[in-house]
């Protein structure tokens, strides 16, 4: 993990239990946080991707729906509101800190396009080139999920494709909790931490077991398809608890915090 200190093209992703209270309204004190972290990395030379979940929960939110929508349509229709509610407020603080964030919707088909996935590329070296933040999330509003293969479905899938466009030292999951644990720690106290994965095997896949909660998507299982990818194209990922952003300091200074997926050795 000592590598990080040195990292200079950083991914981080932040899910939606992270953003969002059991209301589905954003969690303000959490997102001032993030952000004010992010901005300080980005001030000390380091390049930030962003990638945020939270559109169809902000959305059911602030229709005051009260669960999040099930059908597509619904879906849909929350994450439109939602996306424009979360940038509007993403805008407003890393404004204040001196930021431009620039938001990019990415959709399966495009990444799997090879020339659209190359402009994709380009932009992101150019927003990047450009001192932006770009913010990424999956155009929710026109992805539909009972379509098989044209859906990312899950934002740690995503982050994972996006360190790959553009090439990231390190994906940073922040996560419900404070790592990739040997057994479900909501359910077993005694389940430890697994401070270091060098390669996921069939062991690792095994205590991935789906551990989402009812406003996120992912759990460990999406964590570890993630990794995967990222293990395939030789890029650090690391797990850390999202309740604490101050931890992506202790992690970017190469101290060990989380699970550490150590892909570049
Ligand atoms: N793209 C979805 C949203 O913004 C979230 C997907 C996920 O939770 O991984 O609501």
């Amino acid at each position: 993990m000592e590598r990080l200190a040195g990292a200079k093209r950083i991914v981080v992703k932040v899910g939606t239990s992270t953003l969002t209270y059991e209301t589905g309204l954003v969690n303000i004190r959490r997102i001032e946080q993030l952000v004010k972290v992010l901005s300080d990395l980005a001030n000390s030379g380091r390049e930030i991707i962003f990638v945020t979940s939270g559109a169809i929960s902000v959305g059911a939110g602030k229709l005051r729906l009260a669960q999040k929508p099930k059908d597509t349509p619904g879906r849909q229709a929350a994450a439109a509101v939602g996306q424009s509610e979360l940038m509007h407020l993403y805008d407003n603080l890393f404004t204040s800190y001196n930021h431009n964030v620039a938001q990019v919707l990415l959709t399966k088909d495009v990444v799997d396009d090879e020339l659209r996935r190359k402009n994709v590329v380009n932009t992101f070296n150019r927003l990047l080139g450009y001192r932006a933040i770009p913010i990424v999330n999956e155009n929710d509003t026109v992805a539909v999920d009972e379509l098989e293969g044209d859906h990312f479905g899950d934002n740690d899938t995503l982050s994972a494709v996006v360190a790959t466009l553009v090439d990231a030292d390190v994906l940073v999951i922040l996560s419900d909790f404070d790592g990739l644990f040997d057994d479900n720690p909501r359910k077993n106290k005694d389940a430890k931490l697994i401070p270091t994965v060098a390669r996921v095997d069939s062991y690792i896949e095994s205590v991935a077991k789906g551990s989402g909660s009812s406003r996120g998507t992912g759990g460990m299982a999406t964590k570890i398809q993630a990794a995967k990818i990222l293990e395939a194209a030789g890029i650090d990922m690391a797990i850390i608890r999202g309740s604490s952003p101050e931890l992506l300091y202790d992690l970017t200074e190469g101290k060990h915090v989380g699970t550490f997926f150590d892909f570049r050795n």
